[in-house]
């Protein structure tokens, strides 16, 4: 499979801390934003399958929305254990945002992917979740995919954080009470985008929303048989719902395309209530409270990148 690779700008977490401290008071009314050691991650509301997101940091981007439309290409599956040895670092902890294996669910899903991969040491530990349309009511469900599925597969497109999996230094965000019109990762990465230019600096992690409610959509369980050619066209087919705090996101984002048509960002959640989906932005702004750990990335590995593309559907 093609694969590109390039190296991020990697700030020191000192300065992307004072960055984006400036730069996050232009959308929210309390931020703090400060470097801290990273908290257990296997511990609650995470239950993440490792205890941190440091160590051989990496974005993987693969595929793309041209694979979804206009129509499904289903020749594009894909294996999270391969792609970890793709961008060099078998064994990675990977979390992210993508389209659910069909190929095993045999139906269309939003997958939130959180698996540490095989290597020499360890066998490999799926801690996805994925959220489908319910076709009995036309409700939603999001389930945990260990509980019936064993394979590390996913499809069409995935954005993906990789690292060692290891505690240590990260960016602690704090956020409340949104003034501004962008969402909270938009924000972050377009406070990066104004500071570092045409260097791209790429992030990733988790964030929670503790308080408020967000905009999300579930793709629904069978790809569209007629082609869809715009963002109108796809809004049609995509099934939107209200979702509320507390919510796990799984955030990617770069600050700007060094040239390999990225999904500038992308971010998937899941809750132990039973909401998940694609996050778009809160519905609260003036009630909304955000708490987040994050890592600059070293590389990009570029996987499997479409040579036809188009625009739409990257919101
Ligand atoms: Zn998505």
């Amino acid at each position: 499979m093609a694969c590109a690779e390039f190296s991020f700008h990697v700030p020191s977490l000192s300065e992307l801390a004072e960055v984006m401290q400036k730069g996050l008071k232009d959308n929210f009314a309390e931020v703090q934003v400060s470097v801290v050691d990273c908290p257990d991650l296997t511990k609650e509301p995470f239950t993440f399958p490792v205890k941190g997101i440091c160590g051989k940091t990496r974005i993987a981007e693969v595929g793309g929305v041209p694979y979804l439309m206009p129509l499904v290409n289903k020749k594009k599956v894909y294996d999270l254990n391969k792609i970890a040895k793709e961008i060099k670092l078998p064994g990675a902890f990977m979390l992210g945002a993508g389209a659910g294996p069909f190929q095993t669910l045999g139906f269309n899903s939003e997958f939130m992917p959180i698996v540490q991969t095989e290597s020499e040491h360890n066998p490999p530990v799926n801690g996805s979740y994925f959220s489908y349309i319910n076709p009995a009511d036309g409700g939603y469900l999001l389930e945990k995919y260990n509980k019936k599925y064993h394979d590390f597969g996913c499809a069409l497109m995935a954005n993906l954080f990789a690292s060692e999996g290891q505690p240590g230094k990260v960016i602690e965000v704090k956020a409340k009470r949104r003034t501004g019109q962008l969402n909270f990762v938009t924000s972050m990465r377009q406070t990066l985008g104004n500071h570092y230019g045409n260097k791209p600096v790429g992030m990733g992690g988790t964030f929670i929303v503790q308080k408020g409610k967000v905009k999300a959509h579930i793709m629904p369980t069978e790809f569209s048989s007629c082609p869809l050619n715009s963002d109108e066209e796809i809004n049609k087919w995509l099934n939107f719902y209200e979702m509320k705090a507390p919510l796990v996101c799984l955030p990617v984002f770069v600050s700007k395309d060094p040239g390999f048509d990225l999904r500038l960002e992308h971010t998937h959640f899941f809750s132990h209530h039973g909401e998940g989906g694609h996050y778009h932005y809160d519905t609260t702004p003036d009630t909304v409270e955000y708490l987040g750990y994050f890592s600059p990335a070293e590389f990009l590995y570029r996987i499997d990148q479409p040579k036809e593309t188009h625009g739409f559907g990257r919101d």
